[in-house]
C-alpha cells in the first residue's frame, strides 16, 4: 500500500510539500485548521490533492505514514500530541524537500537578520550566475520548487521553528547571525531549547561542510565551547581576531577567505548600519565559499535594493527623513536601528509586548531620540519606562495620530522612524500592515 504523507497547515510550506508528496506517487491528505487561501486551492486541486479546512479530522489524520507539520503549528495543539501519543514521524517540509533533491544548501538562521541576509547571498549567488532558488521563510516553498524546479542551489531562511522538525537535513553551509531571546513562548520559556533549535542549523554537517556564525555573539560562542562541530568554521566579528574570516577595519569590510584576502568599503554597501555591515560578512563569506569572484560580491553588495520594512527609506518631507523599521518586533532589532540613525530621531515605538526589557535601549534612546510616540492599545509599560527620560513623550492611536504627530515634532534634519520593539497584532493585521500603513501616512502629509 501506498505511504500515507499527510500535511498539517496548507500555507506556503504545507501546499508545497503536498505537491511534492503527490508527485513522488504518495497517498497525500492536507488538513488546516483555518480557512485555506483560494491561490493554495487551487494548486491542491490542480495535483487532485485531498484536503480539508478549518478542523483536523483525526481519523483522516492518526492513520498517517508521516506527518509534515508547518511551522506554525505548535508542539502543544491537540493534533500534535495526539500524533506523538501514536508515535507517528512528524517531520518539516524543509526535511522532507530535502529528501528529493541533490542541491547545495545555504541555510540562515539567527534572531535577527535571517531575511535581510538571506536576500544579500541570494542576490549575490544570482548575479554571479549560479542557478539558484531562495526558499524557507522568504520566496516559494522549498519543496515546491524540489517538485517544480531544477536548481543546483538553495538559498534558504530558516526560522527556529522550521529547524524543530529538521532530522536528517543537511546545510552544505549554514550561517548563524545571532541568538538574543525571541519566541519563548514557543519553547517553554527555556532559553536553552530556544538555543538548541538554532544550532539545529549545524545538524548532520561534517568536516567537508562549512558553519559561519558572529564570533562576537556570547551565546553561540558559550556553546561552540561545550558542543565543538565537525564543519570548518568560518567566523566573523567586529574586529580582527585570531581565525576570524570578516571583519571591520577602519571603514571597511576584510574578507579574509581561505585563497584570497580582498576589502568591501563600507561606503559601497547599499545597506544602512551596523547590523548590516554583518548580515554582508556572512553573506560574503558564503559566496566566497562557493567560490564566487571578489568583484561579483562587491558589485552585488553595493546594488541590492534592500528589504521592505527593514530601515526602508520612505520619503524626506520638509528636510525630515522617514524610515520604516516595522519588521522590528523586538527590542534587539530597535538597537540596531537607532544605532544606524545620525541624526536627532523621533521614534515610533510600541504595540503587542513580548515581555520586552527596554534597558537595552535606553542609552541610545536618551542619546539620539528627542521625542517618542507611543503606538499601542497599552501604552503604560513605555511610559512606565521611559517617562522623563526624554524630553517628550505622546501616545497615538492609529498610524494616522502617529504620523501626523511626528511630522509637529519633527525638524528639519531629523529622522522620524517607525521601529516598534514590538509585535503588531493589537492595532494591525501584521508588520506589513503596520509598514504598509505607515508609508501610506507619510506620503500624504
Ligand atoms: P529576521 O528575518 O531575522 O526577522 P530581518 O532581516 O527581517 O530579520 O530584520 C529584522 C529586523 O532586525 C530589522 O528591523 C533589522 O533592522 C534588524 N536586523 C537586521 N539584521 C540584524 C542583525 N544582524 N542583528 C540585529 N538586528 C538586525
Amino acid at each position: 500500500m501506498n505511504k500515507r504523507i499527510i500535511i498539517l497547515g496548507a500555507g506556503e510550506s504545507g501546499t508545497g510539500a503536498a505537491v511534492l508528496a503527490k508527485v513522488k506517487g504518495f497517498d497525500v491528505f492536507v488538513s488546516d485548521m483555518s480557512l485555506i487561501k483560494d491561490h493554495y486551492k487551487e494548486i491542491l486541486n490542480r495535483y487532485n490533492i485531498e484536503w480539508e479546512e478549518g478542523k483536523h479530522t483525526p481519523e483522516l489524520i492518526l492513520n498517517a505514514d508521516e506527518v509534515v507539520k508547518s511551522p506554525g503549528i505548535p508542539e502543544k495543539a491537540p493534533i500534535i500530541q495526539a500524533l506523538r501519543e501514536k508515535n507517528i514521524p512528524i517531520i518539516s517540509e524543509i526535511e522532507f524537500a530535502g529528501r528529493y533533491t541533490k542541491a547545495k544548501m545555504v541555510c540562515i538562521t539567527g534572531s535577527n537578520g535571517k531575511t535581510t541576509t538571506t536576500l544579500l547571498t541570494y542576490h549575490i549567488l544570482k548575479n554571479a550566475g549560479l542557478n539558484v532558488g531562495l526558499a524557507g521563510n522568504v520566496g516559494k516553498s522549498l519543496a515546491l520548487q524540489v517538485a517544480t524546479e531544477n536548481y543546483d542551489y538553495y538559498v534558504i531562511e530558516l526560522s527556529s521553528f522550521q529547524l524543530d522538525n529538521m532530522y536528517d537535513f543537511k546545510a552544505n553551509i549554514a550561517i548563524l547571525l545571532n541568538i538574543t531571546p525571541d519566541h519563548l513562548d514557543r519553547y517553554e520559556y527555556n532559553m536553552q531549547n530556544y538555543i538548541d533549535a538554532k544550532f539545529r542549523i549545524t545538524r548532520n554537517q561534517t568536516h567537508d561542510d562549512v558553519f559561519i556564525y558572529w564570533n562576537d555573539d556570547p551565546i553561540i560562542n558559550k556553546e561552540l565551547k561545550q558542543h565543538p562541530l565537525k564543519a570548518r568554521l568560518f567566523p566573523f566579528a567586529e574586529e580582527k581576531e585570531d581565525g576570524v574570516k570578516a571583519y571591520k577595519e577602519n571603514h571597511n569590510i576584510i574578507i579574509d577567505a581561505p585563497d584570497e584576502s580582498f576589502t568591501i568599503t563600507e561606503d559601497d554597501l547599499s545597506l544602512p548600519g551596523r547590523h548590516n555591515l554583518f548580515n554582508s560578512m556572512a553573506a560574503s563569506i558564503s559566496a566566497k565559499v562557493l567560490d564566487i569572484k571578489k568583484e561579483d560580491i562587491r558589485a552585488a553588495l553595493s546594488d541590492f535594493q534592500g528589504v521592505e520594512h527593514r530601515l526602508e527609506k520612505v520619503a524626506r518631507i520638509r528636510g525630515v527623513q522617514y524610515i520604516n523599521d516595522s519588521k522590528a518586533t523586538n527590542v534587539n532589532s530597535c538597537w540596531y536601528a537607532l544605532e544606524s540613525m545620525r541624526t536627532p530621531v523621533v521614534l515610533i515605538l510600541g504595540g503587542k509586548d513580548k515581555g520586552n526589557d527596554y534597558t537595552e535601549i535606553e542609552r541610545l534612546v536618551k542619546n539620539k531620540v528627542k521625542a517618542i510616540i507611543c503606538l499601542g492599545v497599552d501604552n503604560r509599560k513605555l511610559h512606565t519606562f521611559f517617562d522623563g527620560k526624554i524630553p517628550t513623550i505622546t501616545d497615538a492611536s492609529s498610524m494616522k495620530e502617529a504620523v501626523n504627530k511626528a511630522y509637529e515634532l519633527s525638524q528639519p534634519g531629523d529622522t522620524v522612524l517607525l521601529s516598534p520593539c514590538c509585535a503588531s497584532f493589537d492595532l494591525f493585521k501584521s508588520y506589513e500592515d503596520r509598514g504598509d500603513q505607515f508609508k501610506e501616512c507619510v506620503r500624504n502629509l
